[in-house]
């Protein structure tokens, strides 16, 4: 497995591999690994000839009050997890951005809302970080989780929206065994904050078989069932458009935000209409 600390030898070499007909794999992270970016390792693993993977704490995709200078790192264990996982080149960059950049690309619409409302320049972040990282990487595929729905949503968007020849694939979020669903900042959450987390994925199961198609009742109900300081969000969306839906007629995705202590936690899941087998 090769460490490149200079996203330009990462550009160069992927150049290099396309040259010689190889297909190219790449999944993005933020680091501190575990198994729910490892399970996009080998999804894309078992698709492509040279698979790298990025780490890389994105400044331009915080806020000035959230996590930035206390998110989890752990370089060493990460690029131990990539190897066991048959990662062939991991960009842990010395230098992201190049002196002097300016460019922002921003998807409007699927970004505004849910995460986008609560976290303003949040997605203008994440879609310029992909796009230059698919600048320098030249992967043919990305694999990105389901974990991250509306930012799944928006990079769909932009690749469309700017003809990029990546073949963009969803991942399942994978979760502990209890249902947590597996994120770098659960790390955080102290025994009693961790075991009231639980019903956020509680709540999104029980409401997976829906009593009602009115979806303010669903809702009212799920609110009820979340043990959380602080809901930061729930919603019924339109799994497209992630426009709010008032009627469940077709299937929907519900998707939460919420706070324990300082520790934003997000989930979502698939919510079919009600009697839908
Ligand atoms: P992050 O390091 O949090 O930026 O995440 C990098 C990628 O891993 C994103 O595409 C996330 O959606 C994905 N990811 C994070 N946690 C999970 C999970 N529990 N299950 C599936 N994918 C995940």
């Amino acid at each position: 497995m090769h460490l490149f600390s200079d996203p330009l030898a990462v550009q160069a070499e992927a150049l290099r591999r396309r040259s010689l007909g190889q297909r190219v794999g790449f999944v993005p992270t933020m680091g501190f690994l575990h198994a729910g970016h490892t399970a996009l390792m080998d999804q894309a693993r078992s698709q492509c000839d040279w698979l790298v993977v990025s780490i890389f704490v994105n400044p331009l995709q915080f806020g000035p009050n959230e996590d930035l200078d206390r998110y989890p790192r752990d370089p060493e264990g990460d690029a131990e997890k990539c190897r066991a996982h048959g990662v062939d080149a991991v960009l842990l960059p010395d230098g992201f951005y190049p002196p002097g950049h300016s460019t922002q690309v921003a998807v409007s619409g699927l970004s505004d809302g849910l995460c986008g409302a609560r976290r303003p320049g949040h997605f203008a972040g994440v879609t310029t970080v992909v796009a230059r990282l698919f600048g320098l990487v030249q992967p043919h595929m990305a694999v990105f989780g389901e974990k991250d729905f509306q930012q799944l949503a928006v990079i769909r968007r932009m690749v469309r929206d700017l003809a990029l020849p990546v073949d963009v694939q969803g991942a399942p979020i994978v979760r502990d065994a209890d249902g947590l669903a597996l994120s770098s900042r659960n790390k955080f959450l102290d025994g009693p904050q961790r075991a009231r987390a639980l019903s956020l994925s509680a709540s999104l199961r029980a409401a997976q078989t829906p009593n009602t198609r009115d979806v303010a009742r669903l809702l009212t109900q799920a609110r009820a069932n979340i043990d959380a300081d602080r809901i930061d969000y729930l919603a019924l969306v339109d799994p497209d458009s992630l426009l709010p839906m008032q009627v469940l007629d077709r299937p929907a995705r519900m998707l939460v935000a919420a706070f324990y202590g300082s520790t934003r936690l997000i989930d979502n899941m698939a919510i079919p209409a009600p009697g839908a087998p």
